[in-house]
């Protein structure tokens, strides 16, 4: 008998019978003996629906309503998943975040969970009860109700696993696992068993969008073991767990990430004296502009260029601030490219390989594609590359680096 948390997404509930199908698959786990917590979404689109009917009377609404507001959506799916496991004769009990109370801080729209209250739930499940909490949301000290930010429920689910130690967090969605890249990139794209929470978060972060990146850091930090599955379709999914000590011969590169949102931007000509990279990047960041890839070289002559990448939305904005800077630090000029993208392997085996970077570049090579920028990190290699040779490389790379199905030896 173990204790489960299991988040179903806003898709899974995005209708009655969907809901009445969750109910089904609770009501199985329930029957083979295991406690579970349930944690919802809004059903699908609800959301969305009810920050637009905000949009319609003000532009800007104070956080504080906007959390009232969209609290809402996740309340309607606990209440009729709980009338469906009734109607199933498995006895389930809703709780809204601050009846569990799920104590945040009063950051509304970002909140940070700062404690949970397990009592309630407790004294639920020992009475036989499955218990259905909403996601997304929780209360501050005043009372106050407060959301964790969009797809927030995956945090709430990851955080209610670990306040009462649960056995598993399983998070379920509308795909099967986590992939080692996107399959519409890579027909051969294979479902992982496992992945580290490390691995996972560079996964997430360059653009997987399959978990929430806060839920991963949770999990990780707490332990509490993570296993992404298809709602409706049976299958083990990708469990996200700790690195093994001798885990028997892990594959180099575990998977490949990507994003198009990228743009570079260069100040050629910079005085090589000391403070330039402050004085070009502290403006960027005072405009609340995050830069990614920074890179300069040292320079021969008197002058060096000074490259770095942001997201593409602030392209505009920042090469406007960088023409002032650069005039005023007597730079050259400042040109830029937005139609490039990072490509990313992935892999905590590259800990205990060598050889690994120059296989990317030499793939990369072989079809001739440019590599623009290169950064690197314990278990990560990014280029940026021209966007329109995205596919192309991403494609080199996870056969390069035995991703592809068919390569796969069997596991067991
Ligand atoms: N309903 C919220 C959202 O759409 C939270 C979630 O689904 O995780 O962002
Ligand atoms: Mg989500």
């Amino acid at each position: 008998m173990a204790l489960i948390v299991q988040k179903y997404g806003g898709t899974s509930v995005g209708t009655v019978e969907r809901i009445e199908a969750v109910a089904e698959k609770v009501k199985a786990f329930r029957e083979r003996g295991d406690d579970v917590v349930v944690v919802v979404s809004a059903m699908s689109g609800e959301t969305n629906r009810l920050i637009g009917l905000a949009k319609d009377i003000q532009d800007t609404p104070t956080p504080r309503e906007m959390d009232v507001l969209v609290s809402t959506g996740e309340q309607v799916t606990i209440a009729l998943l709980c009338m469906a496991l009734n109607k199933r004769g498995c006895p389930a009990r809703s709780y809204t975040g601050s009846q569990v109370r799920i104590l945040t801080d009063d950051a509304h729209m970002k909140a940070r969970i700062r404690d949970i209250d397990d009592e309630n739930i407790r004294g639920d499940l020992k009475a036989g009860r499955v218990v259905v909490v909403a996601g997304f949301q929780g209360v501050d000290e005043k009372g106050n109700i407060t959301t964790l930010g969009r797809g927030g429920s995956d945090t709430t689910g990851v955080a209610l696993a670990a306040a009462l130690k649960a056995d598993e967090c399983q998070i379920y969605t509308d795909v099967d696992g986590v992939y080692t890249t996107d399959p519409r990139v890579v027909e051969g794209a294979r479902r992982m068993e496992k992945i580290t929470f490390e691995e996972m978060l560079e996964m997430a972060s360059l653009g997987s969008k399959v978990l929430q990146i806060r839920a991963v850091e949770f999990a990780g930090k707490y332990k509490v073991p993570l296993r992404v599955l298809h709602s409706f379709q049976d299958g083990p999914g990708t469990l996200i767990t700790i690195e093994e000590e001798n885990a028997v011969e892990k594959p180099v590169i575990s998977g490949i990430a990507f994003n198009r949102d990228e743009a570079k931007l260069t100040v050629l000509g910079v005085p090589d004296i000391p403070g330039v990279a402050s004085r070009i990047l502290g403006p960027v960041s005072d405009a609340n502009i995050e830069v990614d890839m920074i890179l300069q070289n040292v320079a021969e002559d008197k002058t060096t260029d000074f490259t770095f990448t942001v997201h593409r939305n602030d392209y505009e904005r920042t090469s406007e601030i960088l023409q002032r800077v650069s005039a005023e630090l007597g730079a050259k000029e400042v040109v830029g490219d937005n139609k490039i993208a990072k490509v990313s392997i992935v892999g905590v085996g590259m800990r205990s390989h060598a050889g690994v970077a120059s296989k990317m570049f030499a793939t990369l090579a072989k079809e001739s594609i440019n590599i623009q920028l290169i950064s690197t990190s314990e278990i990560k290699i990014s280029v940026i590359i021209a966007e329109k040779y995205l596919e192309l490389a991403v494609r080199g790379l996870h056969s390069a680096f035995e991703l592809d199905e068919a390569e796969v030896v069997s596991e067991s």
